[in-house]
């Protein structure tokens, strides 16, 4: 980072308001993506890193249900991520039955290169 000379930086960031209407909380952070400081400190207490924060935190985005990433990435359980799990998995199986050939020939080609 270059820091001119004689640049005077901002000392306090505008603080951010919170999202009208939206619970203060997690909750407020993650279904109404709110980033004020308190639905911010109070989302950061359910982990350390991004991935331990959605797997942790009870409040899913709604838009998540039903993908894979609601799955794997936010660890939900309820009935329709289970089911579009089952489905990728299914469809992860059918592909490689499809191109078992393929994958064979790309092992023989990765072994004989290493
Ligand atoms: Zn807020
Ligand atoms: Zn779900």
């Amino acid at each position: 980072m270059v820091v001119k000379e004689g640049l005077v930086m901002a000392k306090t960031r505008p603080t951010q308001l919170h999202v009208r209407g939206a619970p203060v909380g997690a909750e407020g952070y993650v279904i109404h993506l709110c980033r004020c400081p308190e639905c911010k400190s109070d989302y950061q207490k359910y982990g350390e890193n991004a991935r331990e924060r959605r797997r942790n935190c009870p409040w899913k985005p709604v838009h998540i249900h039903g993908t894979w990433s609601g799955y794997s990435n936010y660890a939900c359980r309820c009935e329709r991520c289970l089911s579009a799990c089952r489905k990728t998995y299914d469809y992860a199986a059918g592909w490689r039955e499809v191109n078992r050939e393929h994958l064979a020939e790309r092992a023989r080609d990765y072994r004989a290169k290493s």
